[in-house]
């Protein structure tokens, strides 16, 4: 299950894990055809694929999706939460409902889809949950002290989580993103690219392809003995 799998980091671990061998379903809030489109693309790997439409941080509509996926493919053993969003401003230009939509969404829709999903993970007496943070998360950010605080509450929501579940045979990490080239960053100014790219030691922006590849490597077998760790895919910038 990988919420926001529609576009960008989202779409590209749908797509390996499909290529790892796992069933897939696409999470989406806002309807279209790049959810089916994903879907499609999943088939065509020799796996099924399912879509199914929820706004992450409202918990009924999370319930409501949880419970009819129970229904038509059985409890889900891999949770990607990956849906997030930003409202960037400088803190005091921030507004609360700048605040309060980013919290909403980033922290609280990991909080609603781990409460709806690991019910399965219990029957299945195992599960993977896997948060996708941010390098932000990890150093804060000029201009993102929503997000950043999301993402770092996300960062120990994962390591509580790891915490809590190992004993259930149910494994908790964070992948840590540097800047990759999505639609969340194709809009930042050309010299804030060139910043980010000084300051990457490996000198360009990251592909969502290499987030999804560490993606896929904690959700398989071979990620057993790993619980509460971040795993940093950021060329560097962070370490
Ligand atoms: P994106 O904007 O291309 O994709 C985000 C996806 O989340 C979209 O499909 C969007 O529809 C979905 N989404 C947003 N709000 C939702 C909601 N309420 N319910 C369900 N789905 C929702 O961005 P991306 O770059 O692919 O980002 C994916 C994740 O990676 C995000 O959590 C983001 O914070 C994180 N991240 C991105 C970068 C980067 O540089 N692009 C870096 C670090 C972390």
């Amino acid at each position: 299950m990988v919420t926001g799998a529609s576009r960008g980091i989202g779409r590209a671990i749908a797509i390996a894990m499909a290529e790892a061998g796992a069933d897939v379903v696409v999470n989406y809030s806002k309807p279209g055809p790049a959810a089916d489109a994903v879907c499609a693309e999943v088939r065509r790997l020799g796996v099924r694929a399912w879509a199914y439409q929820a706004d992450v941080a409202n918990e009924e509509q999370v319930n409501v999706m949880a419970e009819a996926l129970r229904k038509d493919t059985g409890p889900v053993g891999i949770l990607v939460n990956c849906a997030g969003i930003t409202r960037d401003k400088s803190f005091v230009k921030m507004t609360r409902s700048m605040w309060d939509e980013v919290l909403a969404v980033n922290l609280g829709g990991p909080f609603n889809t781990t409460r709806a999903f690991l019910p399965g993970m219990f029957e299945l007496g195992w599960g993977r949950v896997i948060n996708i943070s941010s390098i932000v998360g990890q150093w804060g950010n000029f201009g993102q002290a929503n997000y950043a605080s999301a993402k770092g509450g996300l960062i120990s929501f994962t390591m509580t989580l790891a915490r809590e579940l190992a004993r259930k045979n149910i494994t908790a990490n964070a992948v840590a993103p540097g800047f990759i080239e999505t639609d969340m960053t194709k809009d930042l100014p050309e010299s804030a690219k060139e910043q980010v790219n000084a300051l990457t030691p490996v000198g360009r922006m990251g592909t969502p392809d290499e987030v999804a590849a560490g993606v896929a490597f904690l959700a398989s077998p071979r990620a057993s003995y790993i619980t509460g760790q971040v795993l940093a895919i950021n060329g560097g910038m962070y370490m």
